[in-house]
């Protein structure tokens, strides 16, 4: 098991967020998290990411205790958080923006190596490399978030929300991209709104509504589970 998150609770003060969360990804996996607003899905990518202090239970990474740890110590560990908005810098460059979150300036060997199979992966951003990140596209910020986020070489990655805003060619590009790392071996925990989406992505979905989890199980059972949409929008 490469991520492994036992009786999970958050609270944003004393407000419950997240209430017994179990959940695992298995190396080489596509897990997603679904869910409607408010269902803890964010909350949790952030708590795995260590940007929040869950308030009780563990998350073990490759079988240590990473609860509690600074985000860095989470990121040096192999996990990568794409986080919903994209955050990218829109006044850099392309190139600004991939080696900022490298820490290198991307011309020498292990660095160089990263940054071209990153861009191998994305030729629009190889296209549009020194042009403003603010001026490309929705997808391709998309883009170039998964790109950044994978210039640390994760062994894990968090996707929160990849097709927020994003009109349905553009969306459909992006997973395209998620599955392609995949093949790639790269392991995906992905956040998503659309539980039509997350069930076509994942290989196994968990079903999160006001911070509990409510079903989960492989993508292409749920997918043919008549409870699956009455759960998702209550009443199961
Ligand atoms: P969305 O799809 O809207 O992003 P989500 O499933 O990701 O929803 P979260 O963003 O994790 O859900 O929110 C879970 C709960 O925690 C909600 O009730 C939300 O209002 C609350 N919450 C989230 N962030 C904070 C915060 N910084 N301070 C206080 N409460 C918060």
């Amino acid at each position: 098991m490469l991520l492994s998150v036992d009786s999970l609770q958050v609270r944003y003060g004393k407000a419950p967020a997240i209430h017994e969360l179990s959940l695992c990804v298995s190396a080489g996996e596509i897990v997603c998290l679904v869910g409607p607003n408010g269902a803890g899905k964010s909350t949790c990518m952030l708590a795995i990411a260590g940007v929040v202090e869950p308030a009780h239970g563990d998350i073990q990474f490759e079988g240590r205790s990473i609860r509690g740890l600074p985000p860095e110590t989470i990121a040096r560990a192999g996990i990568s958080l794409v986080p919903e908005g994209r955050r990218i810098f829109g006044r850099l460059t392309v190139r600004e923006n991939l080696v900022v979150a490298s820490g290198a300036q991307g011309g020498v060997g292990q660095a160089k190596a990263q940054f071209d199979r990153v861009l191998a992966l994305f030729p629009v951003l190889q296209e549009r490399y020194n042009g403003y990140a603010g001026q490309l596209s929705g997808g391709e910020q998309q883009q170039l978030a998964i790109a950044r986020a994978l210039i640390c070489k994760p062994k894990l990655l968090l996707v929160d929300e990849p097709s927020l805003g994003l009109a349905p060619l553009f969306a459909d590009r992006v997973f395209q991209t998620l599955r392609s790392l995949r093949e790639d071996g790269t392991t995906l925990l992905v956040v998503e709104q659309s539980a039509r989406r997350a069930l076509a992505l994942a290989d196994r979905t968990y079903l999160l509504r006001s911070g509990r989890l409510i079903l989960d199980g492989p993508s292409n059972v749920l997918a043919a589970d008549p409870e699956f949409e009455h759960a998702y929008f209550g009443g199961a």
